[in-house]
């Protein structure tokens, strides 16, 4: 036992103090040893474990994790079922804090209780708070503005509503279309007798839980994407898509079906009583001085499979774009405004709660401002997007159409198939995420081009998966970026008159150095944990351990198949130098001619990363081509 300066500092044993009650796998019949010969802190952990489950064996391991609090406690049961374990204001006198800013002093009287029922009339109640501590620094809460050009009409009965440019305040659903089973539409035929009433009985239960909230807020219109847009009519369907925009950011409140994968499993709520604090009392030396709180963890945003709806791809914008989201998990109300995210239980904002991705990650996207770097907030928002899930492969640019024209007004650039032209040239070094990073699965195995055409292949749009641009590290260093391209002119079809929606046709025309190289199937070293590696071949001599990225899965049979050796062209785009090294990386478009009878069109079908030192093309042609 440690003894103390003040004598009246927490008996720990060693595991506890040496590793400021972290620990990994510690089995709980040594926590048992350790509490029967005075550890305060594994009395403490043992009485927690006893709480919820009595009796474990004392084989089970037992892992502790969280400097500071609130702290996690995890184990399981005898049959299998995984128990976390929330613990608040656990005081650390003898342990040692490795980050003393991270650590928050016990303040046990404050910790939140949850309502454990996010559809009863306290979460009215709570909703409200939420809005009043909203500063609405970044304009979360819009005043009044326009309807929308249809939306449901609360009163009885409810119906669909086609308004008349009038003012008012509506709330937004968000929510998971699932497999459509059970999911209410309106579509050409059903349209006039939406307009007449519809009646309670035939809305699936997410709709009803929202017609029910939002006449609880006092609000009379709501607004779905499946009721108040025609569904089978491609004009109105394409006119509403591209006003999707303004209905989000308009909204009053988006009400957020986050816990439900479908139409049929509603909004609200109710959480198990494990879930309510229980009080533990914690011995100090001197007797009970202190009471620890304790619950079941609570479920946030981070861990995706408990929130089906952020997983999908349309989601994105109506989170992003909304001023404020109300989110409803499997145990309590989220709020998410573009100037602060909160929860019932508190714990959003720790690293308990972290989020993989956050509205008020793109502050400045609705102000005019020059100082917003809206190139690296763009990587961000097409990093996160394209982690996401379209039904539809055809709706990547319309599902993220509603962000783009918002940039486009604030930003003062051309959108060139999810490129910007004052950034075009950096734009054009996106690539597929890598599979693995540090160990840990970040992406998806190169697969297969999208089965339908929807973007250029020198789009990031062009391929299946997550993408990255890789722009952190280098921002973080001041690296420079010197471009090889001098100029290029894009030529774009849109289907619609929306420049952010679906495309018919894009090209890129440049002026560039392009080298000749044939592409080797590599079986040999990988480069920076590379997961497809190429090598290339020049001259005849082969150039291996390369930084690459292959666009989609090049060797499988299918009409983009390359075969081993093909030749394959290379663009240098342009130079990073971090200025510290004598070294720059030199970055190529992968091309390959398309093979038309126009000898100047290629596709992309991958990037390469030279470092300035290795670069081994010998035969270099200044040209022009177009790159489709
Ligand atoms: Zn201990
Ligand atoms: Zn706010
Ligand atoms: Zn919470």
């Amino acid at each position: 036992m440690k003894r103390s300066r003040s004598g009246s500092r927490i008996d720990a044993c060693a595991a506890c103090s040496k590793y400021s009650l972290v620990f990994d796998s510690r089995s709980l019949e040594s926590i048992r040893v350790s509490a029967n010969t005075g550890c305060r802190y594994c009395q403490l952990i043992r009485d927690v474990i006893n709480s919820y489950t009595p009796g474990l064996s004392g084989a089970q391991k037992i892992t502790a994790m969280g400097y500071g609090q609130p702290m996690q406690l995890s184990w399981d049961t005898e049959e299998g079922r995984p128990v976390r374990i929330t613990m608040y204001g656990v005081p650390k006198d003898s342990l040692r804090v490795q980050n003393e800013a991270e650590y928050r002093p016990p303040l046990v009287t404050d910790v939140p209780e949850i309502l454990c029922d996010t559809g009863s009339q306290k979460a009215i109640a709570r909703t409200r708070a939420f809005m009043r501590e909203c500063k609405n620094d970044e304009g979360c809460s819009p005043s009044k503005s326009y309807l929308p050009n249809r939306v449901l009409d609360l009163g009885h009965p409810i119906r669909l509503y086609k308004t008349r440019n009038e003012q008012g305040r509506y709330v937004c659903l968000s929510h998971c279309w699932g497999t459509e089973h059970g999911l209410l539409k309106t579509t050409n035929d059903t349209l006039l007798s939406r307009k007449r009433g519809i009646l309670e009985s035939e809305l699936p239960k997410t709709f009803l839980d929202a017609v029910i909230f939002t006449r609880r807020l006092r609000i009379r219109y709501l607004w779905i994407d499946s009721l108040c847009i025609i569904q089978d009519d491609d004009h109105d369907w394409q006119r509403e898509a591209s006003n999707m925009q303004s209905v989000y950011r308009h909204s009053y409140l988006t009400l957020a079906a986050s816990k439900s994968g479908g139409p049929g499993e509603g909004l609200f709520s109710i959480a198990p009583e494990e879930f309510k604090l229980r009080k533990i009392p914690f011995k100090s030396n001197r007797g009970i001085r202190n009471m620890v709180s304790v619950r079941h963890s609570i479920t946030h945003l981070g861990s995706r499979d408990q929130f089906p709806l952020l997983k999908r791809g349309w989601v994105f914008q109506e989170r992003v774009l909304s001023g404020r989201v109300l989110h409803f998990g499997p145990q309590e109300l989220m709020w998410e405004c573009m100037c602060y995210t909160s929860c019932e239980c508190g714990n959003v904002g720790t690293w308990d709660a972290d989020h993989e991705f956050n509205k008020f990650w793109f502050p400045g996207l609705f102000t005019e401002s020059n100082t917003i770097p809206w190139q690296h907030m763009w990587y961000s928002i097409v990093e996160n997007y394209t982690t996401l899930q379209l039904t539809f492969e055809k709706d990547i640019f319309p599902a993220l159409s509603g962000i783009a024209q918002q940039m486009m007004k604030v930003r003062n650039a051309k959108y060139l198939a999810g490129l910007w032209d004052d950034s075009l040239i950096e734009d054009l070094l996106w690539h597929r995420r890598r599979e693995v990073r540090w160990g840990a699965a970040v992406g998806t195995p190169p697969c297969a081009r999208p089965g339908v055409w929807r973007a250029p292949t020198w789009s990031w749009a062009s391929v299946k998966g997550a993408v990255e641009f890789q722009y952190d590290e280098r921002a973080e260093r001041a690296h420079r970026f010197t471009p090889h391209i001098a100029g290029f002119d894009v030529q774009i079809d849109h289907r619609s008159k929306d420049t952010t929606g679906q495309l018919k046709k894009a090209m890129l025309i440049v002026f560039g150095s392009l080298a000749s190289a044939r592409i080797r199937h590599d079986h040999g070293e990988t480069m920076n944990g590379t997961d497809a590696p190429i090598a290339i071949e020049v001259n005849g001599k082969l150039v291996n351990r390369l930084e690459s990225f292959i666009d989609y899965d090049l060797w499988s049979a299918s009409e983009n198949h390359i075969t081993d050796g093909e030749t394959i062209h290379c663009l240098t785009v342009g130079t990073w130098q971090d200025p510290e090294k004598p070294y720059g990386e030199i970055y190529y478009l992968i091309l390959r001619s398309c093979g038309t009878s126009d000898e100047d069109a290629f596709e992309r079908v991958g990037l390469l990363v030279l470092s300035s030192a290795q670069d081994c093309f010998t035969d270099v042609v200044k040209r022009k081509i177009t790159i489709i």
